[in-house]
């Protein structure tokens, strides 16, 4: 019953579902990008969901991250997220990793997922982000905001990543400015094209970058190529490769 209405779409019908049951996705950040993320996803039947965030909630985080509500200022993201995301569907078996990912834990804790969405807020993660994945062989779904822009981008081993367009060089002002709705927009844009993935159906945002602008209300799909030189794609460890998702 809870699924009906998704079931009678062609492209993901009985047989999508159950893939979507069997699916298994990491969530890195449980904030305003998360929260609709993890909402969709739950919402929409993946069986395996994994919560990856190192923060409690400021009463700051409110205008975004809807996940969180007032009563939760001074609660663990991954917590306060569970208890409603578990309230939402319960039958998605949610785990949680309460721990800030660096280079020596970010592979264990990737590995296993079918497709990695990453919801931080500052480009030293993203990049760590996009490497563990390329080495593991993990499609990832990237967005950001700032403001009332945004953008969405699927990176994998055989397509552009961030790096590849020189998004290291990128030092954004802190505290980045967002509004809430920014944040839902890019945040449902990233679940769209992580539900896409899971079930290999129409096409991936990879090598299509697609930037929002919330404030003439259009959307601009950039063509992006691998850089030769990326040193993220570079640094390929092929000793480590995982499960090849394609
Ligand atoms: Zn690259």
């Amino acid at each position: 019953m809870r699924y009906e209405r998704q079931l009678l779409i062609p492209q993901i019908g009985q047989k999508g579902q159950e893939r979507l049951a069997a699916s298994k996705v990491t969530v890195i950040g449980a904030g305003g990008l998360g929260s609709p993320v993890l909402t969709y996803l739950a919402s929409a039947g993946v069986g395996k969901l994994q919560i990856v965030d190192c923060d409690v909630v400021s009463e700051s985080n409110l205008n975004r991250q809807f996940l969180h509500h007032t009563d939760d200022v001074g609660k663990l993201k991954v917590l306060s997220a569970k208890e409603k995301l578990s309230m939402l569907n319960p039958d998605v078996v949610l785990s949680t990793v309460n721990r800030r990912l660096n280079g020596e834990n970010i592979e264990e804790c990737l590995i296993g997922s079918d497709v990695v969405v990453d919801c931080v807020d500052n480009t030293d993660t993203r990049i760590m982000v996009a490497r563990a994945c390329i080495n593991l062989n993990i499609p990832l779904v990237e967005g950001g905001v700032s403001g009332l822009y945004g953008y969405v981008i699927d990176i994998g081993r055989d397509y552009p990543c961030l790096s590849c367009l020189g998004y290291d060089n990128v030092k954004p002002v802190t505290p980045i400015p967002v509004l809430g709705v920014t944040a839902g927009i890019i945040g449902c844009m990233q679940a769209n094209e992580c539900i896409k993935l899971l079930l290999g159906i129409g096409e991936p945002l990879y090598g299509r970058m697609l930037n929002y602008d919330g404030l003439s209300g259009t959307w601009e799909e950039i063509q992006v190529k691998k850089d030769e030189n990326c040193p993220v794609h570079a640094n390929l460890n092929i000793a480590t490769r995982g499960k090849n998702n394609g």
